[in-house]
């Protein structure tokens, strides 16, 4: 009994810390730590499947019935502004969001839809016929089918 209360006491506490270091880095990035922002920032950022605003309002509209759909989009808007998270084109018509903003590439599974994340050496890419072309956005982006649908397909 002791222990499941350790245990319980150590989720909660855990939670807090989570919670309150939200609140901390949406404060430096300007913004008012609301409990709806502080939930969908830890969504993104527990999540690495690069969730789309319905994927997160799906989610998270059982927890928190208030939702709309409008706040997320809004949210996760505002958390791009102050470069908290990147939003990311993977499919036309469907901007996902990403909590990693280091520089990498995304693949796209077209068996089972999945996103994986990969590196690459920037340094090592080559554009040929960009000369003086100013390159805004250079995200590399590879369809195919991943490992697990390859090896369940054979
Ligand atoms: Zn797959
Ligand atoms: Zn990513």
């Amino acid at each position: 009994m002791l222990y499941i209360c350790n245990v319980f006491n150590f989720v909660i506490i855990t939670t807090m810390k989570i919670i309150q270091n939200i609140s901390t880095e949406l404060i430096n990035a300007g913004i008012k730590p609301s409990y709806q922002r502080i939930k969908i920032f830890e969504y993104v950022f527990n999540n690495n499947i690069h969730p789309t605003v319905d994927n997160i309002y799906k989610k998270l509209s059982k927890e928190i019935p208030t939702l709309s759909k409008t706040t997320v989009y809004n949210t996760l808007k505002l958390f791009e502004e102050q470069k908290l998270i990147k939003s990311v084109a993977i499919d036309e018509n469907e901007i996902r969001y990403d909590a990693r903003k280091e520089i990498h590439g995304h693949f796209k599974c077209e068996s089972c839809g999945e996103i994986f994340d990969f590196n690459y050496n920037y340094d090592d890419l080559k554009f040929f016929g960009l000369d003086d072309f100013v390159l805004n956005q250079t995200d590399v982006m590879i369809k195919g089918i991943c490992k697990k649908c390859r090896i369940k397909n054979s």
